[in-house]
């Protein structure tokens, strides 16, 4: 059983004094700044001078360069995309590193990879979101709070752990509940739900689609019936709440019969989806998907290109457009 921390197990007096600096001020680093000080806890922004700088000062931050924002602080969140870390963190972070500084990232990834080495005198913590950066603003201020993995990577003062804690109380996540893993499995199961999950289920909406369409239903009332309308993120929402078991309580009877005697047929598929899982999963535990990823990065934006190119041919995405104007859904009402 995980263990999961909530408010009780974290005191915030431990943080007195200290100032925390927030390096990043974007999906994470807004909200997580705004949460930590609106929690009482003295907040400085490190960010470069551009937009995000001029929104932290709207917002009503101290807006330092990296370097000074990082020699203030006790407690340094690195909040900038996980691709630029090491870089940014070798030249502008770790040489201005206060002995005994509390280290905190919001995903396992750089350290848990070996792409990142932060020296043996910090505390190293991971407190990683399981939550959109406006989710986490949004749920603070409703005093619901969001789930988070967190840990303790290394613990060079002795209070890490301590610090950890009260950093998630400060920041509405052991409102929530924290569930404690290393890095290494916060970014192993990150990566595969992104690289074995999501694929996946994709690539079964596209069966759904392509058989639906070939046997002459309209695309769009296609899409509209799988998920264009709502209805399965509504379900998708209710299993969440209530279970996939009582989750069938919201359908008809017809709908609940159907769904008993026809999902067996699918168990077959079975054995070639989880093969092909359990070789994503390996390739990401063992440090392959990641070693391979720093290689590619200096070729992403040809990689992307070449890969949206080819998306876009896909008839789907056309049908989608469609039928996304035609029913006035996000973007897609402008092309109408
Ligand atoms: P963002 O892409 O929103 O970060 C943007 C911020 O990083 C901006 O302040 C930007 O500054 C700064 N930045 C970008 N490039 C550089 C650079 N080369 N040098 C200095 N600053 C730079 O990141 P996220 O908030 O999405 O992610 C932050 C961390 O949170 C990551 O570790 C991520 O894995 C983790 N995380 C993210 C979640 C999410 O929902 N997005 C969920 C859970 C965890 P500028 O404005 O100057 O470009």
């Amino acid at each position: 059983m995980a263990r999961i921390y909530r408010d009780e197990d974290a005191d915030l007096s431990v943080l007195s004094g200290s100032t925390v600096a927030v390096i990043g001020y974007g999906n994470q680093g807004r909200s997580q700044a705004l949460n930590l000080r609106d929690s009482g806890l003295q907040v400085v922004v490190g960010n470069r001078r551009d937009g995000a700088l001029e929104e932290a000062e709207r917002d009503g931050f101290d807006v330092l360069p990296i370097a000074e924002a990082v020699g203030h602080a006790d407690v340094v969140f690195l909040l900038i995309p996980d691709e630029v870390m090491p870089q940014v963190y070798g030249e502008q972070v770790a040489p201005h590193l206060r002995e005994g500084a509390c280290l905190v990232f919001a995903s396992g990834y750089n350290v848990a990879f070996g792409l990142l080495r932060p020296a043996a005198s910090l505390d190293i913590v991971l407190i990683a979101p399981r939550m959109i950066g406006v989710g986490v603003r949004e749920t603070y201020e409703s005093g619901r709070g969001f789930p988070s993995f967190v840990g303790v990577h290394q613990d060079a003062t002795g209070d890490a752990g301590s610090r950890m804690l009260a950093l998630c109380r400060a920041l509405g996540s052991t409102r929530a509940g924290c569930i404690e893993m290393s890095m290494h499995d916060e970014a192993t199961l990150d990566l595969f739900t992104e690289q074995g999950f999501g694929p996946a289920f994709g690539r079964v909406m596209m069966s759904a689609v392509e058989t639906l369409v070939a046997a002459g239903y309209p695309p769009e009332a296609v899409l509209l019936e799988l998920y264009l309308s709502g209805e399965f993120a509504y379900s998708l929402e209710k299993i969440r709440e209530v279970g996939m078991a009582r989750q069938h309580e919201y359908h008809s009877q017809t709908s609940q019969y159907g769904t008993v005697t026809r999902g067996a047929r699918f168990l077959g598929l079975d054995p070639a989806l989880k093969e092909t899982m359990g070789k994503i999963l390996e390739e990401i535990r063992s440090g392959t998907f990641a070693e391979e990823w720093s290689k590619n990065q200096a070729q992403a934006a040809e990689i992307f290109e070449k890969v949206r190119a080819a998306r876009d041919a896909v008839p789907m995405m056309q049908w989608e457009q469609q039928a996304r104007a035609a029913f006035g859904i996000g973007d897609a009402a402008e092309d109408r």
